[in-house]
């Protein structure tokens, strides 16, 4: 099936066009630049963002495609997780045009998509996997038997997201907004033992509910109090070193347990998704664990892992293709839609 495929769940503004599992066009815009003096995304610039770019992202997705609004079979828009104001964008838009194209329309989960993305690059994914979906908002542990039906979650973090803890760190180092990629820029000169961080939540913790939940404020806490305490007696921060420890200590845990979790289910290979997926010292360290424990990972190119609209294109086309019933015309957004939902009703 061909599928169009919108995004604007935060930031990014983007559309794409997914033919089976080929990626025809692929259009981004985002309002990053104008939240960064923030030092986080204010919705109503986003939201506006949203409105203005809308159609002219979608019609260049169409155009690249070398296609029309007719050509399309279904259009997939993010229904959530995510910001209401944006997603409200995003959605009365999609629906907009499914209405006065007659096409059908699928309200997906944003989340879900970061995983389903992987299959334009590496093709559909193997019988039974694990996930590893590591983005601004979420990091979980997934096994995916059937990507347009059901996932189950494996493990998930206990408080903040790996990006989230990043993020707060690089505030701390006078980053800006986004602060994740400054980390991973900085650690690449730095020395990863230069500091203690600890791993958060190596083992599964009495009491949880999943045996591979994450833990990242501890990690974030550490760091902070270390950083706190040479500005307090005057000494000047070893950033490079800083962001190397940070680095290595969430990629490590995060490798560790998806390794784990693959061995328990008989998994030989790991899918990883989301924004957080782009940095360096993770993927590094996914390759070179898996790569000993004969685990094929499957992390898509950088333009993939951050916020698109092939992700939703592309678990689209998965819905499709599987024969889910489109989402009535009127579903609404949920900005915090759980990982049990794949599609709105
Ligand atoms: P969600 O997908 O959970 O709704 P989101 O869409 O806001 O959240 P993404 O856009 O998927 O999140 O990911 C953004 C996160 O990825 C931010 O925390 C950002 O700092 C982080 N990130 C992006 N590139 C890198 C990198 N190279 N190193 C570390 N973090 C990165
Ligand atoms: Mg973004
Ligand atoms: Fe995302």
């Amino acid at each position: 099936p061909v599928v169009l495929g919108i995004e604007s769940t935060c930031d990014e503004t983007a559309a794409a066009v997914v033919r089976g599992g080929t990626l025809l066009s692929n259009v981004v815009a985002s309002s990053m630049n104008e939240h960064a003096r923030y030092g986080g995304v204010i919705p109503e610039i986003a939201s506006r963002a949203h409105a203005e770019a809308f159609v002219p992202v979608v019609s260049k997705a169409l155009a690249d495609a070398d296609m029309d609004i007719a050509d399309v079979d279904a259009i997939a828009v993010s229904a959530g997780p995510g910001l209401a104001g944006c997603l409200a964008v995003g959605v009365s838009g999609a629906k907009a045009l499914a209405y006065a194209a007659g096409k059908p329309i699928y309200g997906i989960n944003h989340v879900i998509g970061h995983i389903a993305v992987t299959q334009l690059q590496f093709g559909p994914f193997p019988e039974d996997t694990l996930a590893l979906i590591v983005s601004g908002g979420h990091t979980s542990l997934l096994h995916v038997q059937d990507v347009a039906r059901h996932v189950d979650v494996v493990g998930t973090t206990l408080d903040d997201a790996a990006g989230e803890c990043f993020d707060k760190v690089a505030r701390l180092l006078g980053f800006p907004y986004p602060g994740g990629p400054h980390i991973d820029r900085h650690a690449q000169s730095g020395d990863p033992h230069a500091i203690r961080v600890p791993q958060g939540l190596t083992q599964g913790k009495a009491g949880a509910k999943h045996p591979y939940d994450f833990s990242f404020s501890g990690v974030k806490t550490a760091v902070a109090r270390w950083i706190e305490e040479r500005q307090t007696a005057g000494e000047t921060i070893p950033v490079d070193d800083v962001c190397a420890s940070l680095a290595d200590s969430v990629a490590s845990v995060l490798a560790k347990k998806a390794v784990r979790g693959c061995e328990q289910y008989g998994s030989r290979t790991l899918i990883v998704g989301g924004g957080f997926s782009a940095n360096s010292q993770l993927r590094a360290k996914l390759l070179e664990v898996g790569a000993r424990h004969g685990i094929e990972v499957r992390i898509p190119e950088i333009k993939l892992c951050t916020d698109n609209g092939a992700m939703v294109a592309m678990l689209g086309s998965n819905l499709v293709q599987a024969g889910v019933k489109p989402s009535s015309l009127d579903f609404s957004i949920d900005s915090a839609m759980p990982l049990s939902k794949i599609c709105m009703e």
